[in-house]
């Protein structure tokens, strides 16, 4: 269905604003996708432009000047470089290991699991921590972690990848509980123009008709391809967490291997329907093993993708 573009609505008879009034603020498919969104992980969604536009809005409306955040190593390279920038301003950036307990830090943002080592974060040890806890739930989406009811302040979501799920709509998002945080989000978000556009809303709602079932298929794949990867002699060292789509795995010559591929498309990001894979190195530098690939399962027949990768590697 076309979701409406309007950027304005008329007043009511006496003049006043109705719900929605100017799209910066809210526009219906952004409501009804925050909704649903809201619905399966049990809290206030709330979307914007992209997941790098909810990260923004969540530092700059929940975070005091000077605020320190102990962030997970390993975590989406973007994430650290953002923060990192945001030291002009006066944040404190540390990393940790988030399979273990964080330092004192006013927030703790951690990713499960963290892209792209794959790591996932102690929920006994973030219970315990006193201050915010953010959670990037990207890669697990609310099928395999509802991070509000493990104890995270916040969620995050970069719905670009498997929430929307197609590669074709840019998309972030929050959720929260608190009706505090939420109001502070919403206000810097509709200030700041980090909403989301209505077309990215509606691939949110179709993204999230199938989102169980490609997580799902995207899961059973990964899992068999992470076994096998294991097995082949010209790789070195496989990390998959268990769930969803995406394995990292390091070889001698990633860009040999990432740029033989047929099926699997060499590009960034992950979470559609396509599959897509590339070395890591390209963007981060020696954050990461000089080897890994990141390989992002999608909806393809699962031998067929083994197929490729396996004449990839030879
Ligand atoms: N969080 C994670 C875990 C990601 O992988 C990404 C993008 O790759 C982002 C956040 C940023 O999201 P976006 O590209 O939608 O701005």
């Amino acid at each position: 269905m076309e979701p409406d573009r309007a950027t304005i609505w008329p007043y009511d008879a006496r003049g006043e604003p109705g719900r929605f009034y100017y799209s910066r603020y809210a526009h219906p498919a952004g409501a009804a996708a925050e909704e649903r969104l809201g619905a399966l992980e049990g809290g206030d969604a709330l979307l914007y432009s992209s997941g790098m536009g909810a990260e923004t809005t969540v530092i700059l409306a929940l975070a005091r000047p000077g605020a320190t955040i102990a962030l997970a190593e390993g975590a989406y390279w973007g994430t650290s470089v953002l923060m990192r920038d945001l030291a002009r301003w006066g944040l404190q950036l540390v990393e940790y290991d988030q399979t273990g307990a964080p330092p004192a830090a006013d927030i703790v943002w951690v990713e499960a699991p963290a892209n792209p080592v794959l790591t996932v974060p102690d929920w006994d040890a973030l219970r315990a921590h006193p201050g915010l806890v953010v959670c990037d739930a990207t890669m697990s989406t609310p099928v395999y972690l509802r991070a509000l009811d493990e104890g995270a302040d916040v969620v995050v979501h970069s719905a670009t990848k498997y929430l929307c799920g197609h590669h074709d709509a840019l998309l972030g998002a929050t959720v929260t509980r608190d009706p505090e945080q939420t109001g502070r989000l919403l206000e810097l978000r509709g200030r700041a123009g980090l909403q989301s556009a209505p077309d990215a809303a509606a691939s949110l709602l179709r993204g999230l008709d199938t989102l169980e079932e490609r997580m799902r298929r995207a899961t059973a794949s990964a899992s068999e391809l992470a076994r096998r990867l294991a097995e082949h002699d010209a790789v070195e060292r496989v990390r998959y967490p268990g769930f969803s789509g995406v394995i990292s795995f390091d070889v001698a010559d990633p860009r040999a291997v990432e740029t033989r591929t047929k099926l699997i498309v060499n590009a960034t990001s992950l979470g559609g329907e396509t599959s897509t894979m590339e070395s890591r190195h390209r963007w981060e530098g020696n954050r990461i093993p000089r080897g890994l690939l990141r390989l992002s399962v999608g909806q393809e027949d699962m031998e067929e993708l083994w197929k490729d990768l396996e004449q990839a590697l030879a």
